[in-house]
């Protein structure tokens, strides 16, 4: 019997995963984050399981090691959160790479469509009758011009919908794809020429703050940035800047940069600590949604089914192919 110690457990995790559950498994779902507070709960078991929030930092992976749990098995994709230069050669990490790239860029034209056609703020206008139409214009998205950053299979995917709008669409990667028909362009004129910008590259010490002053002030007036990607691509503090300067026109935020404490957690009737999440979310322009992407049917089927496979493979063959690599300098 393989015993997973779950973390960071929701109703839908929950219900995904005993959907999917063999007779080798065994589950303890706890709500909590992994911390190194936490971490003893995982005593006993083969595995922990955990997501984008759970931070595997140096304290964490040592006490994993001490409890000799065999594996970390990621429910995600992105793996920032795990300190894999430490992990390396003390305990393996396997991750969901791929479940539902769909979800996510599907997500992403939803809060641009959401945001730019003023949707959010109709919604509540017409559930109190209030029919009327000041302050609602948008814009057409054809014609205008995205700028995607990372064109790996999210990014991808979004620049398959915007062509469907009819949008005119440049693309940055440090690794362009070779005759993907994609129009590569450097960093700076995606900054320069976007009307909409939208991030789907990693969270990695070179993106970290990619969307800072200095690049909002390349930007056009009144460009819209779309990050579903790791909140810490994006300065807060300078985006906030940018927005109260009406630099930047719109903002659709599904991850946030000090989320952590914050996201998938309810904090109506409280008060929230973080002034710049606050700010941010009081501004008309800006939709935040709590790091939701990834939620729909088909991306939980396969976070499981997927989840569950790696740890048969790595358990039963001591490798997996979806194990988080780190090479050594
Ligand atoms: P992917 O690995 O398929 O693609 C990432 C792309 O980024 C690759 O093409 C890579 O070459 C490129 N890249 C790497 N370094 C870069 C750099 N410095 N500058 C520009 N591009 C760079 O990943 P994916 O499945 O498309 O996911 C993209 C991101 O979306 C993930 O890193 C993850 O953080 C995020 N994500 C968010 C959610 C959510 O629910 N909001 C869900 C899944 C994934």
């Amino acid at each position: 019997m393989i015993r997973i110690a779950f973390f960071d457990a929701k109703d839908y995790d929950i219900n995904s995963f005993n959907n999917n559950i063999t007779d080798e498994f065994e589950m303890k779902y706890y709500e909590t984050h992994l911390t190194v507070d936490t971490a003893s709960l995982a005593a006993g078991y083969d595995v922990v399981c955990v997501f984008v929030n759970d931070m595997i930092d140096k304290a964490v992976i040592d006490a994993l090691v001490e409890s000799n749990i065999k594996l970390i098995a990621l429910r995600c994709a992105g793996y920032n959160n795990v300190d894999i230069e430490y992990a390396y050669g003390k305990i393996d990490i396997v991750r969901v790479p791929a479940y539902s790239p769909y979800a996510v860029a599907e997500h992403a034209m939803a809060l641009l469509l959401t945001s730019i056609r003023r949707i959010h703020k109709a919604y509540i206008r017409t559930r109190d009758f209030n029919f009327s139409l000041n302050g609602l214009t948008g814009f057409d998205l054809h014609g205008k011009t995205i700028g995607v950053v990372g064109t790996g299979k999210i990014g991808r995917i979004l620049i398959d919908i915007s062509r469907g709008f009819g949008m005119k669409v440049i693309a940055y990667d440090k690794f362009p794809a070779k005759d993907s028909g994609i129009d590569y362009v450097p960093l700076e004129e995606i900054w320069e020429k976007s009307d909409i910008i939208s991030l789907h590259c990693p969270l990695t010490d070179e993106t970290e703050h990619m969307v800072n002053a200095d690049s909002i002030d390349r930007m056009k007036k009144g460009v819209v940035l779309i990050n579903t990607s790791r909140g810490a691509l994006v300065d807060s503090e300078a985006l906030l800047e940018g927005i109260k300067e009406r630099k930047i026109g719109a903002a659709c935020l599904d991850v946030y940069e000090e989320e952590s404490d914050v996201f998938f957690h309810d904090f109506s009737g409280h008060i929230v600590a973080d002034d710049v999440l606050a700010r941010l979310i009081s501004m008309p322009n800006v939709i935040v949604t709590s790091h939701q992407a990834f939620l729909t049917k088909e991306a939980l089927e396969n976070i499981s089914l997927t989840t569950f496979a790696n740890i048969r493979e790595y358990l039963s063959e001591g490798t997996c192919a979806n194990m988080v690599t780190y090479k050594p300098e």
